[in-house]
């Protein structure tokens, strides 16, 4: 058995900001769609472990909040044991979406 799966989502290429140390200074407006998540979380989720940690990464991911309020559901309805996280730059985050993730 695994004791952590980790996987990473880059859901959107896409960013609200433009920052000069941006390590990824060109901007796609390419969103990650719900069947290319839930394939790869099915995947990676398919064997035996202990914990699993989606983390959601952009661009700025909640430029893709649709997406991301998807793949939670998906995974809280058929997965046990699984932690999210979001790598964002904090502009978008509104009381709603906070507390979508408490
Ligand atoms: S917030 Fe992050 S992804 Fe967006 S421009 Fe700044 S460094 Fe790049």
């Amino acid at each position: 058995m695994k004791k952590l799966i980790k996987i990473t989502l880059l859901v959107t290429e896409d960013c609200n900001l433009n920052c000069t140390y941006c390590y990824k200074p060109y901007k796609d407006k390419k969103h990650m769609d719900l069947q290319t998540a839930i394939s790869i979380i099915d995947k990676e989720l398919s064997c035996e472990y202990e914990r699993g940690l989606i983390s959601f990464l952009g661009g700025e991911p909640f430029l893709n909040y649709k997406l991301i309020k998807q793949v939670v559901e998906y995974v809280s309805d058929r997965y046990q044991n699984v932690t999210f996280l979001a790598f964002t730059n904090g502009t978008l985050i509104k009381v709603s979406t906070a507390g979508f993730f408490e």
